[in-house]
């Protein structure tokens, strides 16, 4: 059994000011990687950039980091950070920004590689990163994980390298910006990596400290997230703790099903991430119910809930349901059944059968 984080990961008020010293120890020329509005309106990008100046960091900003970012997104931004020769990296929003900040760190430190090598294993160094997170859910600054979109190949999934931020700075007040739905699908997301990763082949007493405080975490935010009220601002700092603990938790587990089944959604009909994933994950703790009936119970304890039904009641109550044709999801099915590497995380082999019984239970078929 393996505990291995290597990022230093702070979360608390004012997390960026309170770290000036620590951002200015990552390098001497900063290339800062955001989407295209967020990080300006919710104050993140002017810390950064007031904390740059007073240490008289030069620094460039790439702003066009799209939702779900591309492989070509990445590569301009790579682009530009190696004419500006930038020798560290700060992603600051989603998770869309962090990923690809991620790879961006990994293509600028080595210039002979095109970003070919992103989908190649090879053993590669990145700059040193810096993560921000602005949404309640991705966890990525606590992950070594890069999810990006790759046209080329019609296809959303991992890159093949393992990059965690040297620093991530975690500070709710950034969620003070967000709409209450924003919050809603990040938090499903979370609480899909807390499930996926206790339902888990790679599961062990070990590393399931992180998932159990998570859900309990994510649990005290469940009654709030369910209202039709705004969320209170007592409780951003907690919905950022669920989701760094639920990076944490598949930091050393991965992803398993949900996550392998909602990239088709988000691919070809560009549901959003937390919202794709959710829709799978009832239908995955049922299926997994017959064959490890204790930990399903664990969680739905640590949720305060009665049973997989009233799991499935509360995810649809945050989320709504999602419409496909049959012939569609059969596709989805069909490739599903060949990604062994997802399906091998499941905590008990899944048939053909049981793959289908997922997606038939999660979407309304058509
Ligand atoms: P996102 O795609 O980063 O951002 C979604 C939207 O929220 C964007 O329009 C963004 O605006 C806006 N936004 C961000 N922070 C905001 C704030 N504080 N207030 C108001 N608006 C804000 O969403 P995400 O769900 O965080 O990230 C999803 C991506 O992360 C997916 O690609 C998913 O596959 C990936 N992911 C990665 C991991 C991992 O371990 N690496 C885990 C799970 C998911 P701007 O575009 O203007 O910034
Ligand atoms: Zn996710």
């Amino acid at each position: 059994m393996r505990f291995y984080i290597p990022t230093d990961v702070y979360v608390e008020k004012n997390c960026v000011k309170n770290h000036e010293k620590d951002i200015l120890a990552c390098g001497k020329k900063a290339l800062i990687v955001t989407g295209k509005h967020s990080a300006k309106n919710n104050g993140s990008l002017d810390e950064v950039l007031e904390i740059l100046k007073n240490g008289k960091v030069p620094y460039g900003i790439f702003d066009e980091v799209e939702e779900n970012p591309s492989v070509e997104t990445v590569a301009r931004a790579a682009q530009m950070g190696k004419t500006f020769a930038a020798d560290f990296i700060i992603g600051i929003g989603g998770g869309s920004p962090i990923d690809a900040a991620k790879a961006i760190a990994l293509l600028i430190a080595n210039p002979k590689e095109t970003e070919e090598i992103l989908y190649t294993p090879k053993k590669l160094d990145a700059l040193p990163l810096v993560a921000i997170p602005t949404t309640c859910g991705t966890g990525t600054e606590a992950t070594p994980a890069s999810v990006l979109t790759n046209r080329k190949g019609g296809f959303k999934k991992s890159i093949a390298h393992k990059i965690f931020p040297k620093l991530s700075l975690v500070d709710g007040k950034y969620l003070a910006f967000a709409s209450k739905e924003l919050i809603v699908n990040t938090a499903v997301d979370a609480l899909a990596h807390l499930v996926e990763s206790y339902l888990n082949s790679q599961s062990n007493v070990y590393n399931r400290m992180f998932p159990e405080y998570g859900l309990k975490c994510w649990e005290q935010n469940k009654e709030a997230l369910l209202s039709n009220s705004p969320i209170n601002e007592n409780l951003y700092e907690n919905l950022m703790l669920a989701s760094t603990l639920a990076g944490m938790s598949i930091a050393h587990t991965s992803t398993a099903v949900p996550h392998g089944m909602s990239y088709d959604l988000t691919y070809n009909f560009n549901v959003p991430h937390g919202k794709a994933v959710g829709y799978f994950l009832a239908a995955y703790m049922e299926v997994c119910e017959k064959a490890v009936p204790k930990d399903v119970r664990t969680i739905l304890d640590l949720l305060k809930l009665k049973d997989v039904a009233a799991f499935a009641e509360m995810v649809k109550a945050l989320i709504g349901t999602y419409e496909l044709p049959r012939a569609t999801v059969e596709k989805f099915a069909t490739r599903m059944c060949g990604n062994s590497s997802k399906l091998k995380l499941s905590p008990c082999e899944l048939s053909k059968e049981n793959v289908w019984e997922i997606y038939e239970k999660s979407l309304i078929l058509l």
